[in-house]
């Protein structure tokens, strides 16, 4: 375990150094005091003796039993067989009258500190029961209030995690399994090198804190520890996340709740664009990131910091592999691992989108005489983005690096997603049937995240229609989602497409879909998207 992140400094009254120094200086200096001041007032016999409960009380309540029975037994002894009865006359105590008082103080001393003792640890135990989750142990908002914690990191990244199908985890499978998720999460999370902390401030959500190193490396590490296929009770569990992530510098190295309210706002701005993360933007922070990143994507290319991943996508009636997509990822140098989200809508704002979709092509048609020479003829996707169609070149460079190749054209499939071929249609229209009659197939990517009819859609040359992953969430649970699923699927085919269901995660949905006659599928429950030797052996197993 890494150097801790915070640390533990006592924050009761009670356990202040300073004012536990000055009460022991106090009882010190008191004892002395207060023989002097019976002495002087002429001897046990008056009432001034009482002013010794003060200093053994005050051993008892601040430092414990121990303390408070020895006080209370020099006291004893002070105002005992050393203190006469009248000191005018020189008469001294009668020893049942001063071995009363002895046991009194002694006793007074003890069960002061018990019971302060006591209502410390009854205090602690409250403290601490209200600033866990019950459910799930987590520590929550409370722990941060309280928090007798300081920071030993001036920067840190905080991070927001929404569980986005929680009413379905919870209704399926019951909230037990949900607990134990979370709790799962809790351990893995802090037990990592890095050290972290994680807050629970709401059922579906939690924080975590750890010391900034970077902000997209720190995303990185964590959405590999939150990426991990997870089971609960030997159930295989799909958990959608949504993740935000800020930083912030510890005031006097303080940490309030104020301060996650960025990756909270992170957060829901990738829940409601459906995106697995987002880095709060606080205007320059983030651009000078992007473009730092975007800086470095020409070289990224050329010295095959990039590359393919492939996913199957399955033929629901023979259970074989009916194509493979091409998935791109980077692999960088000091960021790690980055997911196209991430840099695909930073590649597409300028011209290096041309470059990338170019070695794309490239690569995939590689790929594609790999496996027609290993006897498969399967077929290969690749995305395409709008500012790729409405370029003018776009066709004829394609066309060359195809004839290039050498390849079955057929087996070559563009996938374009609904909205970008709305920014333009007219355009893309053309552009799309000058391929379609070279005789290359177009797939209609992410089908029902935009508002277009299937009706309107006819005017395009597509052969497949992708059902965005959005609709698989909760198609089981959702009668509503069935019906939209089944009716496109239905419409689809009687116009002549064939169909493809994006996102299947478990048995159930893909059975579903065979059900309803949809013709192939995707997702994680048949595979992931896998290197290229890996898929090869996926395929001819
Ligand atoms: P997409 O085209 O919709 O690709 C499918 C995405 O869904 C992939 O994410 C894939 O890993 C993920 N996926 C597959 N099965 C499942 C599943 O069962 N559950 C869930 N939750 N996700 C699943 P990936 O690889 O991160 O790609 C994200 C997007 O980036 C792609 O979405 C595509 O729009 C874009 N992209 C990827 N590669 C390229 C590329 O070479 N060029 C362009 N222009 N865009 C690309
Ligand atoms: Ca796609
Ligand atoms: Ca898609």
């Amino acid at each position: 375990m890494s150097q801790s992140i915070y640390r533990e400094i006592s924050g009761s009254f009670f356990k202040k150094k300073e004012v536990r120094y000055g009460v022991g200086v106090l009882i010190m200096l008191a004892l002395p005091l207060v023989y002097a001041l019976v002495y002087a007032t002429g001897g046990i016999t008056y009432v001034y003796s009482h002013t010794m409960y003060i200093p053994i009380l005050l051993a008892g309540i601040f430092f414990g039993p121990k303390f408070g029975l020895a006080i209370g037994i020099i006291a004893g002894i002070l105002l005992g067989p050393i203190m006469p009865l009248s000191v005018a006359d020189g008469t001294n105590q009668e020893l049942a009258n001063w071995l009363y008082r002895f046991f009194i103080f002694s006793l007074m001393g003890l069960i002061s500190g018990y019971a302060s003792d006591e209502l410390r640890k009854s205090a602690v135990k409250i403290d601490a029961l209200s600033s866990i989750d019950p459910e799930t142990l987590i520590p929550n908002t409370n722990f941060l209030k309280h928090m007798n914690k300081v920071m030993l990191e001036k920067e840190v990244s905080l991070i927001t995690i929404l569980v986005n199908n929680i009413d379905s985890i919870t209704d399926i499978l019951g909230v037990d399994v949900y607990h134990q998720l979370l709790k799962d999460l809790h351990l893995d999370f802090t037990h990592q090198s890095r050290e972290m902390l994680m807050i629970q401030p709401d059922s579906n959500k939690l924080w975590l804190i750890i010391a900034k190193t970077d902000i997209e490396s720190d995303l990185n590490y964590i959405m590999q520890i939150l990426n991990k296929s997870r089971t609960v009770h030997q159930i295989p569990l799909y958990v959608d996340y949504a993740v935000g992530i800020t930083s912030t510098i510890c005031v006097e190295q303080h940490l309030d709740i104020q301060a996650f309210s960025e990756c909270d706002i992170a957060a829901r701005h990738a829940q409601i664009n459906n995106l697995p993360t987002f880095i709060f933007d606080d205007g320059k922070l983030k651009k000078r990131s992007d473009y730092e990143l975007i800086s470095s994507f020409t070289q990224a290319l050329e010295q095959n910091h990039t590359f393919l991943m492939y996913q199957p996508i399955m033929d629901l009636k023979t259970n074989k592999v009916r194509s493979i997509e091409a998935l791109i990822r980077w692999e960088h140098p000091t960021k790690g691992l980055i997911m196209p989200d991430r840099f695909i809508p930073l590649v597409e704002e300028t011209k290096l989108i041309h470059l990338l979709t170019d070695w794309v092509v490239e690569k995939a048609l590689l790929m594609l005489k790999k496996m027609s020479d290993q006897g498969l003829d399967t077929g290969i996707s690749i995305n395409v983005s709008a500012k790729n169609l409405y370029d003018p070149l776009f066709f004829d460079r394609t066309m060359a690096i195809i004839k290039k190749h050498k390849v079955d054209i057929s087996k070559l499939e563009i996938e374009i997603t609904e909205t970008e071929l709305m920014v333009n249609p007219a355009e893309a229209k053309e552009v799309l049937n000058q391929f379609a009659k070279e005789g290359l197939k177009v797939a209609l990517d992410d089908f029902g995240s935009g508002y277009s009819s299937l009706a309107y859609l006819t005017q395009f040359p597509l052969d497949v229609i992708k059902i965005d992953k959005i609709f698989m969430i909760d198609i089981l649970t959702r009668p509503q989602i069935k019906q939209i699923v089944s009716a496109t699927v239905a419409l689809s085919r009687e116009l002549g497409y064939k169909v493809v269901a994006e996102g299947i995660e478990d048995k159930e949905t893909s059975d579903y879909l065979t059900s309803i006659g949809c013709d192939y599928a995707q997702g994680y429950y048949y595979a992931k998207p896998m290197r290229e030797l890996d898929i090869l052996k996926f395929m001819i197993q």
